[in-house]
């Protein structure tokens, strides 16, 4: 190569290095450019794209029909909202639980922290899955959760209304109730909210901070209803703490005391749109432009914990069907089965598929998108987020996530011009029928073996079970392990976690095997997995556990 040519060579490389470094640089803020839409109509929305939520909904307004909901449509891919959120790693996790705490078992805590302690020692990061979990809102639908969604900002109640639900209350004289009225309006604070807090601060007939007779002959004729500034080690502190700081905000009255307090609490928590406990907790609304960021606490609990507060309040006040608005956060892409909880040991059913090719499938970047971003192998068995409904230039793009972690979209099945129809994604439960249909016949079709020819690297990770587990499972011998399993009386088929019952537990550790994710270590595991006893762990036996339990049938 001439001199020349490599000059030229290098200013285009350069030409091309800055197109790229621009074009990155007017990608990044239109990630955040999403379009959020908010929508009341609950008939419309859409339950393929965003399972559960419409059914939760409508069964929440028939049992309190005065409830009112409106649908935040995020415009968020779910997997991109979680890696979002499962950030700051060894600096400043974006989510925390309590260290220390027997109610959340390691399934809640983060496996890249690990029981690295932050903020004073007494938080740990959280894992992926409890985030999953704290996220879902199909988890919170219900009369118990449903007030980290109430909209915090104003709210009209009348007079009447807001003295009933301070009834037999330390709140209720006319003074406080016009204080409560005013500063909610000036403030553009929810009322009820306001009440709740005040509530949930002081409960119903009101502490040292709010009777005006002062602390230990100190600050009398001061109030502190919310409590701000109110910390210490010890009752005395706290309490006098809080009384300084009425004292120096002049709050010599109850009502004044509700004013500044409000003004307070709507300038830290309600400002930027974020107007739900979820929301200032997840930051998953954009109308400050920016997605993430502003989050009110790290405690991944606090939207929770907070609204059970609320509840609480309302089940004393007996307010449970008093008229509300909530605002519901959805997010694209979200997968068919809810997160469910981490302590429950089980992680969300998912829509299981196997890739049936001979060799590779191409991820891309959209239904029939042009641009490839990874790689199924043959025989691999990914999660499916979304099964598509329509065809996209002749075929359906399912959006699968690889066990790499590549989401996107592949074509379920042959095009529909082609000569001859293959499914290329299976579902476990179609899995089982053809494996019976094989069983007689040969072994299992050749995904496995052929597909190392596109060299992605990941032929290793093929089909785990299966040929290998064939060999050693048999060399070991299935009889004699029946036999023995029987004599002990301690291997029961399908009984994985040996806990004297089939549940879905133990089809998610059998599930957990095939992928790797979690590799059955002992022996009498191994067998009770292996349900047909055909001297292998597979979706068979995955799916007799499924029929078993939704079903009934034999085992
Ligand atoms: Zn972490």
């Amino acid at each position: 190569m001439s001199k020349k040519v490599k000059r030229i060579s290098l200013r285009i490389l350069v030409f091309f290095g800055i197109c790229v470094f621009l074009l990155s640089l007017t990608i990044t803020p239109k990630q955040h450019a999403i379009t959020q839409i908010v929508s009341s109509n609950i008939d419309e929305i859409d339950t393929l794209k965003y399972p559960g939520i419409k059914e939760a909904i409508t069964s929440l307004k028939t049992a309190h029909p005065n409830w009112n909901f409106k649908i935040l449509y995020t415009g968020l891919d779910w997997y991109d909202v979680i890696q979002n959120e499962y950030k700051g790693h060894h600096a400043t996790p974006s989510n925390l639980i309590p260290a220390n705490s027997n109610t959340y078992n390691n399934k809640w805590v983060c496996s890249i922290c690990g029981l690295e302690t932050y903020d004073t020692g007494s938080w740990i990061c959280a894992s992926e899955s409890a985030i999953k979990y704290m996220m879902d809102i199909r988890n919170f639908l219900d009369d118990e959760s449903i007030f980290q969604f109430l909209e915090l900002t104003y709210t009209y109640y009348n007079y009447d209304q807001i003295q009933k639900m301070i009834n037999g209350t330390y709140l209720n004289n006319n003074s406080v109730i016009n204080a409560i009225i005013d500063s909610a309006k000036t403030y553009n604070v929810n009322p009820y909210y306001i009440i709740a807090r005040l509530i949930q601060e002081q409960g119903k007939s009101g502490t040292e901070l709010v009777n005006g007779h002062g602390y230990n002959g100190k600050y009398a004729g001061y109030y502190n209803a919310f409590n701000i500034g109110a910390t210490g080690n010890t009752r005395a502190d706290v309490v006098l703490n809080g009384l300084k700081r009425a004292y120096d905000e002049g709050w010599t009255s109850l009502a004044s005391s509700i004013r500044g307090g409000t003004s307070i609490i709507a300038k830290n928590y309600i400002a930027r749109g974020q107007n739900t406990l979820y929301l200032q907790k997840f930051d998953v609304e954009n109308s400050d432009g920016s997605l993430y960021s502003h989050q009110y606490m790290q405690n991944l609990l606090a939207a929770k914990n907070e609204a059970s507060k609320i509840t609480k309040v309302v089940n004393e006040l007996q307010t449970l069907d008093n008229s509300y608005n909530f605002l519901i956060p959805v997010y694209d892409n979200m997968p068919q089965f809810t997160a469910t909880e981490p302590n429950l040991q089980y992680s969300q059913a998912d829509d299981l598929v196997k890739v049936n090719v001979d060799g590779t499938l191409r991820i891309r970047n959209a239904p029939s998108g042009n641009q490839t971003i990874g790689w199924l192998n043959g025989g691999e068995i990914v999660s499916r987020i979304e099964k598509a409904q329509t065809k996209v230039n002749g075929t359906y793009w399912d959006k699968v996530r690889s066990n790499t972690g590549i989401s996107g979209y592949v074509a379920r099945e042959t095009f529909e011009n082609a000569q001859e129809y293959k499914l290329y994604l299976i579902p476990y439960e179609e899995l089982e029928q053809e494996e019976q249909n094989n069983s007689s016949g040969k072994e299992e079709s050749g995904d496995t073996g052929k597909s190392k020819n596109e060299g992605t690297g990941n032929a290793q990770g093929n089909e785990p079970g299966n040929a290998q587990g064939n060999a050693q499972e048999n060399t070991q011998g299935n009889e004699p392990g029946n036999a023995q399993g029987n004599a002990q009386g301690s291997v029961k088929a399908g009984d994985v976690n040996n806990d004297g019952r089939i549940s879905p537990t133990d089809y998610v550790l059998i599930k957990n095997h095939i992928m790797q994710i979690e590799i059955l270590q002992e022996e009498s595991q191994k067998k009770s997995a292996d349900v047909n006893k055909d001297g292998k762990i597979s979706p068979t036996d995955y799916v007799l556990i499924k029929n078993h339990i939704m079903f009934g049938t034999e085992i």
